[in-house]
């Protein structure tokens, strides 16, 4: 064994590249890197997918049934046949050992090629799950290893790697088998995975029952396994697997919690509560505000009175209010001479919340102000002089916001919507607009705790978990288009009843004229046909602000029954009157946008309904999330779903969370490590010996590696 090396020498070795590596030609190098592998790094986290359990290899009597099994068999029969219902055709290999025989068969198949290699008396072991129909035992395309004239024993001798032990089955991809894969990675797990160091303090990998980087990578790729030991084929080593994800996490964490501790240890505005205008605006609002709503005033509150800038996440599921406590505290920072900026991550919503504040901020004598893309220079430039001088309180946009030219006379405090899609980099882009304004970020979308504590895991969290009174859960229902005529009915009925109805038409960028098209025309002949003699209104994204506040107005005082409209509608449009939604191509649009969506119903104690029509074309995901709709008003459920569906790197929207990717981790899987290396990490982060201690220094080095220049560090030493 070679002496273990340290850190900063473990890095230069694992940077080795494969090039040099025994074996590996430059044909082999080509392919590895197109697989994304160049060093021995790249090696030691390409994790098997699973594993093969090859320690027995069995008579076919013992077969287990469902297990992916070993075996060694003499071909009896071979040939083409057809199935005898669905008269598929496939190819058949009956093998015996003299206790017993098993049929192969093969769906996809080069004929010639298998009837040669399966000549009668041919002698070969065979890998592949094992299943029973009736009688009969089958195997379908086997992994085969010909024996040809040799004994077993012999091939076993000439190619230990692949006998008697448990094996692993890497990712592949062009031009690697797994035969291949398997040798070199062995050399290169071999003579480098000792020479792994993580600095995770051994203390808490004691603590946590975790093993050290080197052991743990060993016991990944190669599972040292005793004969009869239990060995689940899937999951792999779980201590060895575990012990990976928390090294993962735990720097992911540890970042987090410096940079936290650093924007606690700034200086911010403390700000001073004096209800100047938030006592006003409660006494306008047609509510008292919920339980959960005045607590989380008070958490946001309380950050805005302490000296050091505020970081608080605001969560809370479709239409709990989170407008309403944004509001106040937009409110308290204007009490104190400070602007307030309000950031959505589209135009629309930009547009909605603009039209909600400036409401509330007319009445009470304040002005807001609008930088939406469709201003010409000339507004743009009048719109920068009012942000400028201070004249305007309330700033709301998109990301117009946050370039350069906008500056503030005094920013005191940042709300940010709809954080999930915009990266940690805006939110620091929107401290340097100010003198570390305070910084409120709202999310609509329930994120999965696991999610949140690595999305979030810099900033407090208050979570508003309680709806307005007198709302009642939407009954949804996924129709086809042949049932359309039927939906329409339904809609005449509710509407005779008193009640309003949205129509919504989907808008996607690419074809946004022929959808807007789609909408118009909709609108017009729902109006002359099956609605006829009611008011049918139309709303949608190209309509200046005034139009479809126009519009908007008229649908609120109960002038139009049905109103047809692309997506605008999907946030801030309330109106309680409104009781059944019906959304067209209702499979194009995403599980947190249908989320939206019907939150714009089921406002008032009335049963609402929403009616999700589903397209001949749907795709397999679409017709999942549908489901997911029709099956859950919990938010939370819906987000659950949908990063089931879509993945964490789709969820997050373009990468632009800033966080790495994980080589190992699984956020859906491994929440609860996440969890476990939280806490460690935040516990390390507060130990006064972390920032200069020698012991840490490793520690504090691997941070600083993992991280590069992703997140804004507080310095440590
Ligand atoms: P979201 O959290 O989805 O942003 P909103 O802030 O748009 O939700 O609020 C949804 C609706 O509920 C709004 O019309 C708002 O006026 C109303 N609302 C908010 N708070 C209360 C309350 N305490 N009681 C009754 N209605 C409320
Ligand atoms: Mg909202």
């Amino acid at each position: 064994m070679p002496p273990k090396p340290n850190y900063a020498r473990s890095r230069e070795l694992l940077a080795t590249s494969l090039a040099g590596i025994k074996g590996v030609g430059p044909k082999l190098e080509k392919n590895l890197a197109k697989a994304g592998l160049a060093t021995v790094e790249d090696v030691l986290y390409t994790l098997p997918l699973r594993y093969e359990d090859r320690r027995q290899i069995r008579r076919i009597s013992q077969l287990r049934d469902g297990h992916r099994e070993v075996f060694v068999g003499e071909v009896l029969a071979a040939g083409e046949t057809t199935t005898p219902r669905a008269r598929k055709r496939l190819f058949e290999v009956i093998v015996g050992d003299g206790t017993g025989q098993v049929s192969l068969k093969w769906f996809r198949y080069h004929k010639a090629w298998l009837s040669k290699r399966f000549a009668v008396g041919t002698r070969a072991v065979f890998t592949g799950e094992v299943k029973r129909f009736g009688a009969a035992r089958e195997v379908h395309h086997p992994d085969v290893e010909l024996l040809g004239s040799r004994s077993l024993e012999e091939v076993m001798a000439a190619d230990p790697l692949s006998f008697g032990r448990v094996l692993p089955v890497y990712p592949l991809t062009e031009g690697l088998s797994q035969k291949v894969a398997r040798k070199i990675f062995k050399q290169v797990v071999d003579a480098y995975a000792p020479l792994a160091v993580s600095p995770v303090p051994p203390e808490i990998l004691k603590k946590n029952n975790l093993l050290p980087l080197d052991t743990a990578l060993r016991e990944c790729h190669w599972p040292e396994v005793g004969e009869d030991e239990p060995f689940d084929e899937e999951r792999g080593p779980q201590q060895a697997r575990s012990s990976l994800v928390f090294d993962e996490f735990f720097f992911l964490e540890l970042g987090l919690a410096l940079k936290r501790r650093g924007i606690i240890l700034e200086r911010g505005m403390a700000f001073e509560v004096n209800h100047v205008y938030t006592k006003p605006l409660a006494a306008m609002l047609p509510f008292r505000l919920t339980e959960a709503q005045r607590r989380v005033l008070g958490e946001i509150k309380h950050d805005m009175m302490a000296i050091h800038p505020m970081h608080r996440l605001v969560q809370g599921d479709v239409g709990c209010g989170k407008t309403i406590v944004a509001l106040m505290a937009a409110l308290v920072a204007i009490e104190n001479d400070t602007q307030v900026a309000l950031i959505a991550p589209t135009e629309i919503l930009a547009e909605q919340h603009y039209i909600q504040f400036h409401q509330w901020l007319d009445k009470l004598g304040l002005k807001a102000v609008l930088l939406s893309g469709s201003l010409s220079a000339k507004e743009k430039q009048a719109v920068y002089e009012e942000i400028r001088e201070g004249r305007a309180h309330l700033v709301v946009g998109t990301h117009a916001v946050l370039q350069e030219g906008v500056d503030f006379k005094r920013l005191g405090l940042g709300i940010i919507d709809e954080q999930h899609r915009f990266g940690v980099v805006q939110r620091g882009v929107l401290r340097h607009k100010g003198d570390n304004p305070d910084i409120l970020v709202m999310t609509a979308t329930p994120i999965p705790r696991t999610l949140s504590l690595t999305l979030y895991g810099d900033l407090s969290v208050s979570v508003i978990d309680q709806m307005p009174p007198g709302r009642s859960p939407v009954k949804t229902r996924v129709v086809s288009e042949s049932q359309r005529k039927d939906a329409y009915i339904f809609i005449r009925k509710q509407i005779e009843e008193g009640r309003q109805a949205y129509i919504v038409f989907p808008l996607v960028e690419e074809s946004e004229k022929s959808d807007l098209l789609a909408a118009t025309q909709a609108a017009e002949q729902l109006a002359e046909e099956v609605f006829h003699g009611l008011r049918v209104g139309l709303l949608h994204g190209r309509m200046k602000p005034a139009e479809k506040e126009g519009v908007m107005t008229a649908f609120k005082a109960g002038e139009i029954h049905a109103l047809v409209s692309t997506t605008v509608i999907e946030v801030g449009v309330d109106v309680s009157n409104a009781t059944v939604m019906m959304v067209e191509h209702a499979e194009r649009f995403g599980l947190a946008q249908l989320h939206q969506l019907r939150g714009r119903v089921g406002r008032g104690s009335a049963q609402s309904y929403c009616l999700l029509v589903r397209s001949k074309n749907c795709s397999e995901d679409g017709a999942r999330r549908l489901k997911v709709m029709s099956e859950t008003t919990d938010g939370f459920r819906i987000a659950e779903a949908d990063l089931e569906i879509r993945g964490p790197g789709e969820f997050l929207g373009t990468r632009q969370a800033g966080l790495p990717d994980f080589r190992v981790a699984n956020l859906l899987r491994d929440g609860r490590i996440l969890e476990q290396a939280r806490q460690e990490a935040f516990a390390l982060a507060a130990d006064p010996d972390f920032d200069s201690h020698p012991k840490y220094a490793d520690t504090r080095q691997a941070l600083l590696d993992r991280w590069g220049s992703r997140l804004e560090l507080a310095s440590i030493g």
